[in-house]
C-alpha cells in the first residue's frame, strides 16, 4: 500500500496534465484501490462515494431516460426506494420480479442481488443472464453480501457487479464507499465519465482504509461464513425460532454459485411476533443492536422499522462478525424467548 495522497491537484508536466491533475477525476489511492477491486472481481472497477452512489451511477450513467428495469423483489430496500422515488421521477420504469426465476421481457436492465438483504433469496444467475442477454439487457448483480471471495458474478455472465464497500470490503464499519466492476471497456469508460461529471467520488482517506480492509478480506469472510453457518444451524434447532434464512441451509442455487462458504449475513423469525423480536434485539450484549452488516463486530436489528411490510414483523437480521462462535451463541440464546 502506498501512503495516502490527499492532494486535490497535481502540477502539469511541461504544460500538460498527467494521469493525476484534479482529485475529482482520479487520485493515486483511488486507482490503487480500483486495481485491487478489479482483480478481485475480474473486471474494471470504479470507486464511488457510497454503495448507493455506485447504484445511482450505474442506472443514470448507462441507461436512457424512460428505460425499463427488472428489479429483484427483496433487493436491498434502499435500492428499491431509489428506483421508486428518484428514478421514476426521471421516467425510469421499474418492474419487480422473483429473482429465483427468469426476469420479465421488455427490459433494458436486470438487477439481481446475491444473496438478497435481508431475505437471503438467491437468483438463478445463469437463467437471468440468458434471458437478459437474449433481449440485449444488461445484468447488474449487487454482490455486497457475497463478496468476491465467495462469488464472482462476472464469471457467470453478469455485465456489472456492484458492492457497498461499506460492508465486507471495508470490513471495519469505519468507511462509506461503493464500487462498480464492469466487464466491458465501454461501460467502464462511460461510468468514469459520469463519475467525473457528477462528483460521486470516493475521497483518498476512505479509499486507503478500504485498501487496508481488503488485506484481510478472505480470512474475515471465511471465518464469518463458518460462524454464520454454525449460528444458523443452532437457530434452526431453537424452539423460539420460527424460520431461519441462510443460503448455507440447503439453498441449491446458492450452493451452485457460491464457493467456500455462504457469507456472514442471515435473518430469522422469532416466535411470538414483533414484540418478541424487539425483545431479542434489545437483550443481546456482545452483539450490538445496530444497523448495517459486514463488520468485524456482530450486529443485529429488526428490519420492520426500516422496510415496513416488505419483511415479516418478527424478522431479525444478524450480521455475524469475528467473535468466537460459542460466545455469539451464548449471547443469542440468553436473548431469545425462554433464555
Ligand atoms: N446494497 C446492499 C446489498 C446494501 O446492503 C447496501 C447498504 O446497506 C447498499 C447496497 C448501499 O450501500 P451504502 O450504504 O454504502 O450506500
Amino acid at each position: 500500500m502506498e501512503p495516502v495522497d490527499r492532494s486535490t491537484i497535481w502540477p502539469y508536466r511541461e504544460g500538460e496534465p498527467g494521469q493525476f491533475f484534479y482529485q475529482r477525476y482520479a487520485h493515486p489511492t483511488g486507482v490503487e484501490a480500483e486495481q485491487a477491486l478489479g482483480e478481485l472481481d475480474g473486471g474494471r472497477a470504479l470507486l464511488f462515494s457510497s454503495g448507493m452512489g455506485a447504484v445511482t451511477s450505474v442506472i443514470l450513467g448507462l441507461l436512457e431516460p424512460g428505460a425499463r428495469i427488472a428489479l429483484a423483489d427483496g433487493a436491498y430496500y434502499g435500492v428499491e426506494r431509489l428506483f421508486r422515488t428518484e428514478l421514476t421521477r426521471w421516467g425510469v420504469d421499474v418492474v419487480e420480479f422473483d429473482q429465483t426465476g427468469p426476469p420479465p421481457e421488455g427490459v433494458q436492465l436486470v438487477w439481481l442481488e446475491t444473496p438478497s438483504n435481508p431475505l437471503l433469496s438467491f437468483p438463478d444467475l445463469a437463467a437471468s443472464v440468458e434471458a437478459a442477454h437474449a433481449q440485449e439487457a444488461r445484468v447488474v448483480v449487487d454482490a455486497t453480501a457475497a463478496t468476491p471471495v465467495l462469488l464472482r458474478p462476472l464469471e457467470h455472465g453478469a455485465d456489472i457487479v456492484v458492492h457497498s464497500a461499506t460492508k465486507y470490503l471495508g470490513g471495519h464499519s469505519d468507511v462509506l464507499l461503493g464500487v462498480a466492476v464492469c466487464r466491458s471497456e465501454d461501460d467502464h469508460r462511460r461510468l468514469l465519465e459520469f463519475r467525473g461529471h457528477t462528483g460521486v467520488v470516493a475521497a483518498p482517506d476512505p479509499a486507503w482504509l478500504l485498501l487496508r480492509g481488503l488485506q484481510t478480506l478472505t480470512v474475515r469472510v471465511e471465518r464469518q461464513s463458518a460462524s454464520a453457518l454454525e449460528v444458523a444451524r443452532r437457530l434452526q434447532a431453537h424452539p423460539a425460532v420460527e424460520r431461519v434464512r441462510y443460503p448455507g441451509l440447503g439453498d441449491e442455487r446458492a450452493a451452485r454459485y457460491m464457493r467456500s462458504g455462504f457469507g456472514g449475513l442471515l435473518s430469522f423469525d422469532v416466535a411470538g411476533g414483533a414484540e418478541a423480536a424487539r425483545s431479542v434485539e434489545t437483550s443481546t450484549h456482545l452483539i450490538k443492536n445496530a444497523t448495517s452488516l459486514g463488520g468485524v463486530h456482530s450486529v443485529l436489528e429488526t428490519r420492520r422499522r426500516w422496510e415496513g411490510d416488505r419483511v415479516p414483523e418478527q424478522l431479525v437480521r444478524l450480521s455475524v462478525g469475528l467473535e468466537p462462535v460459542d460466545e455469539l451463541w451464548a449471547d443469542l440464546e440468553q436473548a431469545l424467548p425462554g433464555g
